[in-house]
């Protein structure tokens, strides 16, 4: 049986690898470490973390990395293996023995009669005998291939840094504040005329808030990152930096919107939300990409009228990255459209953080290895964490609602990009649920339906 062929040894790459010998196939595993190192990565080991070592939470019940964890663990993970074997005290989160871990992935693939770990880089799209491939080349994929996979997919397929807005779920936000509104009520393509959440501020509101983004606490860039700014992609505190005014005739333009709370009052400035998801769950506050620290966004931005209690589903950020327009490129297996012998894994395909990655590896490697079986394998549901995922990568996320930056941003794992539930969820004794109770609630009944429906579907793989 020929190999699938996998460039790039890390979280995703690793996983795939694993996965596909799991199932019988043979695996060749190009790792360029230590031939080539990047700029983050230290040691020439196999999935090794390149910077914290925790995979966050580790509760199935109420968070939707938990379930994650659950899912992985379920199809017999590697990293979830040699993470669970590493494990160091963190709380209720899942922290590893980085070292630990890495050597627990290395010795376990080195050891697999059926992969092949070859340490080479793989300077440019493999040749055709390779007929099957999964390109895990990560956020720090070696420039010559980069370059490569970019005159492959086009001028706006890659991405070198990303630019990421705060994600909001719909349901945290105040409706009694904010309303529905496009400017001028225009519809442009794909949209109704009533797309986007409107928070507005007065001008004290304004011009504190404006105060707190230039005092607030920042990430600097790594050295190696460069600093991408270009307009169009400021973060929203450099321009805040520009002066008071610089915000309300950029982003916060209050311009062709009515307060329907409040009709006879012009606001002085407003935020905009725009949908991010099919789904209808999740929005992004337009133009809010940011290099505030975490803690220091959920505080400032949570002083917008109608965020107060805005339950954040991705804090923003920039980083040096390299990722795919995915929606548009990849089908719903994560093959190239263009070229379906490729298929893509871990970050490059514009998930985010290490479980992720190695969970888009892991289904990367099933879909490839039942391709080489001749066996057909449908994706997960998008009710499981690992499917909707997948499907928030490959389709569920919403690019036009008007022209304007390109919307695909970097996606890590949370309840937003589950499908609602059926019904409202209620108390044992049937009574409605209200504030914290029933957002709990409502996490553990989309986790209870994850784990369902994730067991019918292993039933039906096989
Ligand atoms: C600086 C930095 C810090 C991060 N911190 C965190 C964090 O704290 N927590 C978190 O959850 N996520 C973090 N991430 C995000 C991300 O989840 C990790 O980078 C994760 O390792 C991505 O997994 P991956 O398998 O897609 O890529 P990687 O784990 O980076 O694996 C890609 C592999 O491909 C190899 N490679 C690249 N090009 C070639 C080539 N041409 N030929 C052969 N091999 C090649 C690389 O050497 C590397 O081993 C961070 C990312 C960066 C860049």
């Amino acid at each position: 049986m020929k190999p699938v062929h996998i460039i790039g040894g890390g979280l995703a790459g690793s996983e795939a690898a694993w996965q596909i010998a799991s199932a019988g196939v043979p695996v060749v595993l190009h790792e360029m470490r230590p031939v080539r190192g990047t700029d983050a990565h230290r040691t020439d080991g196999l999935a090794e973390l390149v910077c914290s070592n925790s995979f966050r939470s580790d509760d199935a019940a109420t968070n939707a990395v938990g379930v994650l964890h659950r899912e992985m663990r379920a199809m017999g993970s590697l990293v979830m293996r040699a993470a669970d074997a590493n494990q160091v005290p963190a709380g209720g989160a899942l922290a590893v023995d980085r070292d630990g871990f890495s050597a627990a992935v290395t010795r376990a693939l080195a050891a697999h009669e059926k992969i092949q770990v070859v340490r080479a880089e793989i300077p440019d799209i493999p040749p055709s005998d390779w007929d099957s491939v999964i390109i895990s080349t990560g956020p720090l994929t070696s420039n010559q291939l980069a370059n490569a996979i970019a005159n492959l997919t086009g001028e706006t397929g890659l991405a070198f840094f990303d630019a990421i807005a705060p994600i909001v779920h719909r349901d945290s936000i105040d409706m009694s504040k904010a309303w529905f509104q496009s400017r001028y009520d225009k519809a442009g393509p794909g949209g109704t005329g009533a797309d986007y959440i409107n928070c507005p501020l007065d001008r004290d509101q304004y011009q504190a808030f404006v105060a707190a983004l230039v005092a607030g606490d920042k990430t600097e860039f790594k050295e190696w990152e460069g600093t991408p700014y270009f307009d169009g992609c400021l973060p929203i505190e450099v321009m805040a930096e520009r002066g008071p005014e610089t915000l309300r005739h950029g982003p916060m333009k209050p311009m062709g919107l009515t307060n329907v709370h409040n009709p006879t009052v012009k606001a002085y400035a407003v935020v905009q939300l725009r949908q991010d998801n099919a789904l209808g769950t999740l929005y992004n506050m337009v133009g809010f990409q940011t290099k505030l620290k975490h803690g220091a966004q959920a505080e400032i931005f949570r002083t917008i009228p109608g965020l107060e209690n805005a339950e954040f589903a991705r804090l923003g950020g920039i980083h040096r990255n390299t990722y795919l327009n995915s929606p548009a490129l990849l089908d719903a297996r994560l093959r190239l459209k263009a070229d379906p012998r490729l298929r893509f894994a871990g970050q490059i395909t514009g998930c985010e953080g290490y479980v992720e990655s190695a969970a888009v590896g892991l289904i990367a490697g099933r879909l490839a290895a039942a391709e080489r079986l001749g066996r057909s394998l449908d994706a997960p549901p998008p009710t499981t964490a690992i499917g909707a995922l997948l499907n928030h990568i490959t389709g569920g996320h919403v690019t036009t609602i008007d022209a304007g930056p390109r919307s695909f941003q970097p996606m890590n794992v949370n309840f937003g990009l589950f499908p609602p539930l059926a019904e409202a969820v209620k108390a044992p004794d049937g009574k409605r649920l209200r504030g914290p109770e029933k957002a709990r609630a409502k996490k553990m009944a989309l986790s209870a339906r994850a784990a369902r429906d994730l067991d019918g579907w292993l039933a039906a793989a096989g």
